[in-house]
């Protein structure tokens, strides 16, 4: 079932529902001290200790981003207020065939919601967890993929981990680029965003899902049809579902024994990484010209102490202008050793350092190739970002050479052109001639034809005289 918004809930009703449910609420505490016992002394079973089998139902509320006059992200025709209805709406519809579950909605309609009443409204149905549902847009139009933002305090952290890492899962299978789970905190040290830290102060587990950019063509394909709305909506329910292990007859999923490590949880504030790269470094392989540039192999690494590698871009006129931000994966199998890369999905340091940003450490290494214009020598740098998206620059590789095989190399092919050109232009010449002489030489018929007949008339009008002549010298002799 879910629930529409209820104004108020009157401390009698409180009191009442809490006589009423006596019996099932000492199941829930029971479960409750279950589970931290269980947590403490080292048992894996969180997941079926939150599993909705012969239990308490879980409470889930999804809140759809923004709405009302605060539109959210606006991109083309597209309005991030809506769309997180739309996804929100076939989200709650998708977990009501799940068993075992409440779902309450913070909107349903187009309202406009602070996000303490967001927040309060999770905390006065009792809510387990928090979803609150967004669409990105980053400030320069440059980034890509699906991120999800968790607090960055206590079993929050940890189940909101729990959660990002199904639901991150889940997104990046559908070929959206992975840009992790991260904290952000404020100048006063608590979570940054809004809706976590009212989670905090309720301590209510939420997350913020971002599910894609509307602003970068990279994920349009990803969103530009409702359907892929209703289908993101069906993806963070699956997510809910496998992390509660409920089951659905009705879609005949049973996420009973779907199981997970869980984040421990942290005993200190898990910090964003505030910090670029320790270093970029690059070295460069062969050149090859391909149709009109020059393709030039790279192998890229870089070092963040606090967090795995994101993006890479690059410059090849000393920086007047950057190409756009590829992901850090290797477009070549060159059998380079990715083992220094260990995943994201390894945040067991995340309580043993205060200065993580909870996701893991990593020294990227990836052999990608680089595209540079022929005909002129350039300055390349490479920019190598983290996952927080702050970025290090490698030192300046001065690339020569690309002028003298272009002229080598076009030599070849640029000729053949030219000389195509050239002939063509022959031909039209040579056509041209050619036409023109077929027409002089029927000038020429035409007038010798005319001589002819010319020089016949005048042969016959002279004759005609002669003979005229000679008849009448004839009569006068
Ligand atoms: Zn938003």
């Amino acid at each position: 079932m879910w629930f529409m918004r209820e104004d108020s809930i009157s401390v009698k009703k409180i009191i009442r529902s809490c006589i009423l449910y006596y019996p099932a609420m000492s199941m829930v505490w029971a479960l409750l001290i279950t589970a931290v016992v269980m947590h403490f002394t080292g048992i894996r079973a969180y997941a079926a200790s939150e599993s909705s089998d012969g239990r308490a139902p879980v409470k889930i509320c999804i809140d759809p981003g923004h709405g009302g006059e605060n539109e959210g992200g606006l991109w083309e025709d597209y309005v991030e207020k809506e769309m997180t209805l739309i996804v929100a709406e076939a989200m709650r519809e998708e977990l009501l065939k799940y068993d075992g579950i409440e779902v309450y909605m913070t909107r349903t309609e187009d309202v406009d919601m602070s996000l303490e009443e967001r927040v309060d409204y999770a905390a006065e149905v009792g809510a387990d967890f928090f979803f609150c549902l967004h669409f990105n847009l980053s400030a320069d139009h440059d980034m890509y993929g699906a991120e999800c933002w968790i607090s960055a305090f206590d079993k929050k952290y940890a189940r909101g981990y729990d959660f990002a890492s199904i639901e991150m899962k889940l997104l990046t299978d559908t070929g959206l680029y992975d840009r992790g789970i991260k904290t952000r905190l404020n100048s006063k040290g608590t979570n940054y965003y809004g809706v976590l830290r009212m989670c905090d102060l309720e301590d209510i587990p939420g997350i913020i899902i971002e599910h894609c950019h509307l602003d970068h063509e990279e994920d349009v394909p990803y969103y530009d049809h409702h359907d892929m709305l209703v289908e993101y909506g069906k993806l963070d329910a699956t997510a809910v579902a496998m992390y509660y292990g409920l089951k659905s007859d009705e879609l005949g999923k049973d996420f009973s024994d779907y199981t997970y490590e869980p984040t421990p949880v942290p005993s200190k504030c898990v910090r964003p990484d505030e910090t670029e790269p320790e270093y970029v470094d690059v070295s460069f392989g062969e050149t090859e010209y391909v149709d009109d540039h020059y393709e030039i192999t790279a192998d890229i690494s870089a070092y963040d102490p606090d967090c795995r590698m994101l993006y890479y871009s690059y410059t090849y006129d000393g920086g007047a202008h950057w190409s756009k931000r590829y992901r850090w994966e290797s477009t070549i199998e060159s059998g380079l050793d990715p083992s220094a890369d260990d995943g994201e999905n390894s945040p067991d340091d995340a309580g043993e350092t205060d200065t993580n940003s909870g996701t893991d450490t990593n020294s990227g290494k990836i052999s990608v190739r680089l595209d540079l214009p022929a005909g002129r020598d350039g300055s390349v740098r490479i920019r190598a970002y983290n996952l927080y998206n702050l970025h290090s620059e490698s030192e300046s590789f001065y690339i020569t050479g690309l002028t003298e095989p272009v002229i080598e190399e076009e030599t070849e092919p640029e000729p053949e052109v030219e000389y195509t050109d050239i002939i063509r232009e022959d031909e039209d010449e040579t056509d041209a001639p050619e036409h023109g002489s077929v027409l002089t030489d029927k000038k020429v018929a035409i007038l010798l034809g005319i001589l002819a007949v010319g020089i016949l008339v005048m042969t016959i009008v002279l004759a005609a005289i002669i003979v005229s002549n000679s008849r009448q010298g004839r009569r006068r002799r």
